[in-house]
């Protein structure tokens, strides 16, 4: 009964692609001939914080449930939308909610993991000769309830859903052309890059570029879906993300990112050694903050100074648990900055080649700009900078790394 399933094609639209009745009737004229499909939708763009304003303007502090209920609305209106429209040019087409299209999670409410997907509906839909169009971002737990699966959550559905269907391919349409070599409003030269490895990707992701979210860079990953992010708008063929055995060329450096929305905290003169560091570091732990970089700033008299950096939503809690333990350490000083950005420098070439951290210092130096922090990973190198210099760091190493060409002094 699979016969279906060798040609068939996954294809995932945002919410700006779908951000309107012209551009929901635009996404049809694409789909229309293209074989066989299964689609997955967003809501329209700024719906869903359009629905959790209308969730918090009737309390603070809504039930979860209730979120998922509303916030599952806004993907059915799409779905719904899409199938009408689709019917209506003479396409056999049919919209299935989570629950329809049997995507099963667990039930962390805003948050969920998908536990399975049972194909037989959408396969059967198919058969039928119909496009299935499916709610992105939603599926049911065992109570039958409607859940979430975060928020940009309609990549993990799209990508989860060619894994269960052993699609050939899942391609991620959306408002940019690609994945860039860097930001291109902060560098208009950025490139837009025709192939990079899910590591990559992953980093370029976690790390600030918002074109596809983690956990579905994750599943193509572990379930071998070939993935294609490209543009509803423009025609041409996107960034492919494969795995990186199937990189013929592995660039040193793949994508300059950065990100402006973490708090960096310091500690000084912390007396006591590891035990001291230690306990502010599994309180952190203990009370779910999430420590990024970490540094150790210098150590003198048996006081240890350091620093480290948290999500600036997570600063304000951070910083009251480090005094507390300050008091406690007698610690003389804690001083919080806000005003950073973290640069990072990501290519899976950094594994066969010394002198990235060397080249990325000369240019650095160059433009006189200090980096207070720094972490490495095989395939990154991110320094932590005022966030002053940002532009200027982001703009002078793609130009060091990625502009072949560059201008003679
Ligand atoms: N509509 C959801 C959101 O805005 C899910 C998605 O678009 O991927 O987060
Ligand atoms: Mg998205």
């Amino acid at each position: 009964m699979q016969n279906s399933t060798p040609v068939l094609i996954v294809k995932k639209f945002g919410g700006t692609s779908v951000g309107s009745i012209e551009r929901i009737k635009h996404v049809a004229s694409l789909l229309q001939g293209k074989g066989k499909l299964c689609v997955v939708v967003s809501a329209m763009a700024g719906e869903t914080d359009r629905l959790l304003k209308l969730a918090s303007s009737v309390t603070s502090d809504p039930e979860p449930r209730e979120v998922d209920a509303l916030l599952g609305t806004g993907e059915q209106v799409t779905a719904s939308l899409l199938a009408m429209e689709l019917i209506s040019r003479g396409v056999k087409a049919r919209s299935f909610d989570g629950s329809q299209a049997r995507i099963s999670t667990d039930g962390i409410h805003r948050h969920a993991k998908i536990t399975g997907i049972d194909t037989s509906e959408l396969l059967a839909s198919i058969d039928r000769g119909e496009i299935p169009i499916v709610t992105g971002f939603q599926g049911v737990d065992t109570k039958g309830d409607t859940t979430t699966l975060g928020r940009g959550g309609s990549d993990i559905s799209a990508v989860a859903l060619a894994a269960a269907l052993k699609a050939k391919e899942c391609h991620i349409y959306t408002d940019v052309e690609g994945v860039y070599s860097t930001d291109p409003r902060i560098v208009p030269n950025a490139r837009l890059l025709p192939r990079i490895s899910h590591e990559e990707m992953l980093e370029l992701a976690s790390l600030g570029a918002k074109v596809l979210h983690p956990r579905s860079v994750y599943f193509a990953m572990a379930y071998k879906v070939p993935l294609v992010v490209r543009s509803t708008f423009v025609e041409g063929e996107g960034t492919w993300i494969v795995p990186e055995e199937e990189l013929m060329e592995k660039p040193i450096v793949s994508g300059i990112t950065y990100r402006t929305d973490e708090t960096k905290i310091r500690i000084a003169k912390v007396p006591g050694g590891i035990e001291s560091i230690k306990r502010i570091f599994v309180t952190l732990a203990e009370r779910g903050i999430f420590v990024d970089m970490i540094s150790q700033t210098g150590s003198s008299e048996g006081k240890t100074s350091i620093s480290f950096t948290v999500l600036d939503e997570q600063g304000k809690d951070a910083l009251k648990i480090v005094e507390d333990a300050c008091r406690e350490l007698k610690a003389s000083e804690v001083a919080v900055d806000t005003d950073i950005a973290k640069v990072s420098v990501v290519g899976v070439g950094m594994r066969y080649h010394t002198g990235v951290a060397a080249d990325l210092f000369t240019v650095l130096a160059r433009e006189g700009i200090e980096v207070s922090m720094i972490s490495t990973s095989e395939i990154k190198v991110s320094i932590l900078v005022p966030r002053k210099y940002c532009e200027l760091a982001v703009r002078a190493l793609h130009d060091a790394f990625l502009v072949e060409v560059s201008v003679e002094k």
